[in-house]
This record gives C-alpha cells, sequence and structure tokens, in this order.
C-alpha cells in the first residue's frame, strides 16, 4: 500500500495533529512523544481502510476529535462524540497554525485534501504524476475532473504537494510541476478527462 501518514504540529504550543492514521499507530505515538508534541486532532481524508485502520487503535490511546468530511462521515466508525464534520473551506486550527479544508470529491464522495503552510495534503485525490481512482464504489470521474481542474490546478504553483500514497520516485512534488508533467492535469474538458479515466 505504501500510504503516507503525515504528522503536522505548531512548534510553539507543541500540538499536533495526525493525518490518515491507517498503520503503525504505536510508531506515530512514540514519534509524537520523541518530538515533545501532544496529539490534539485527527484529520482523515477520506473514508478507505488503509488511511482509517488504527484510528481505533489511536483514539483508544487518545481522546482527540476526528475531523472528517460530512459525504465521508457515514464510511467512518467513529463515535458521533469525536466525529467532527466539516466542510470545504473550513479552516481548523492545530495549536495555532491553520489547516484549510478542501472538498475535492472524486476518489470518494468525501475525500478532501488539506492546505497548510503552503503544502497540499493531498490523500488518494492527487498523486505525483498520477490521481486517484474514480472506479470504485463511491467513485465519480465528472467530480474528479472537476476537483482536479477546477480546485487543485488552481492553487499556487508554489503549492508542495504531499500526497497519500508513496508511488513515485520522489515523496513530494509542486502544483507547478504536476500541471506540467501529470497526464491527469493536461486535460481542457471532462469529455477529454472521462475517455481516458471513465473506462479504466
Ligand atoms: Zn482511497
Ligand atoms: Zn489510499
Amino acid at each position: 500500500m505504501q500510504n503516507f501518514i503525515y504528522l503536522l504540529g505548531d512548534p510553539a504550543t507543541r500540538e499536533a495533529a495526525v493525518v490518515d492514521p491507517g498503520w503503525e499507530i504505536p510508531r506515530l505515538l512514540d514519534t509524537l512523544q520523541q518530538d515533545g508534541y501532544r496529539l490534539t486532532r485527527v484529520f482523515v481524508t477520506h473514508g478507505h481502510f488503509d488511511h482509517v485502520m488504527g484510528l481505533g487503535q489511536l483514539l483508544d490511546a487518545a481522546d482527540v476529535p476526528v475531523y472528517a468530511h460530512r459525504e465521508e462521515a457515514p464510511a467512518l466508525a467513529v463515535d458521533p462524540s469525536t466525529l467532527k464534520v466539516v466542510g470545504d473551506g473550513d479552516v481548523v486550527h492545530v495549536g495555532s497554525v491553520p489547516v484549510t479544508l478542501l472538498h475535492t470529491p472524486g476518489h470518494t464522495p468525501g475525500s478532501q485534501c488539506l492546505l497548510v503552510d503552503g503544502r497540499l495534503l493531498s490523500g488518494d485525490t492527487l498523486f505525483i504524476r498520477a490521481c486517484g481512482r474514480c472506479d470504485l464504489p463511491g467513485g465519480d470521474p465528472k467530480q474528479l475532473f472537476e476537483s482536479l481542474s477546477g480546485k487543485l490546478k488552481n492553487l499556487d504553483d508554489g503549492t508542495i504537494l504531499y500526497p497519500g500514497h508513496n508511488y513515485a520516485e520522489v515523496p513530494t512534488s509542486t502544483i507547478a510541476d504536476e500541471k506540467r508533467h501529470n497526464p491527469f492535469l493536461q486535460f481542457q474538458t471532462l469529455e477529454e478527462f472521462l475517455r481516458v479515466v471513465g473506462v479504466r
């Protein structure tokens, strides 16, 4: 699977969040402790098992809220008192660090990306030189085209891309590089995009 699990935090307040705790929860908790951070939030980009499988174990160890898009909430087995439902454009702070949530459906109905400090944590929506599948249950090629071309392509060129899987030669890219080299960002119309992904 080669998932990337991200930790982000405020070095001043030592508060931290984990994004997509799918695996290796003890190692995540050790890393936080070694770095002197306290876990205060969990974000999930979407509800596929490889991104959320460790949620139960993590929540047993830390009583913290889980932020997911409202369309994804039904896919998550999280207690309603712990689940914080968010929408497009919402901003959640980790310490004093603002995290902006972008609703990017297509891979799943409630997929979301996190924009923080010029970095985009893109889950399974955008990969380096690739994009997420839209032929799985809940996937929608039309929505994915809108999310990629209508939303992510409009981010600042210098935005650094941190994808949800290690599918490329390098772990990160930029929006500028993806606009130049990612085949799935080259389509000008939905029809062209559908011809390629709709029949995958
Ligand atoms: Zn997925
Ligand atoms: Zn995935």
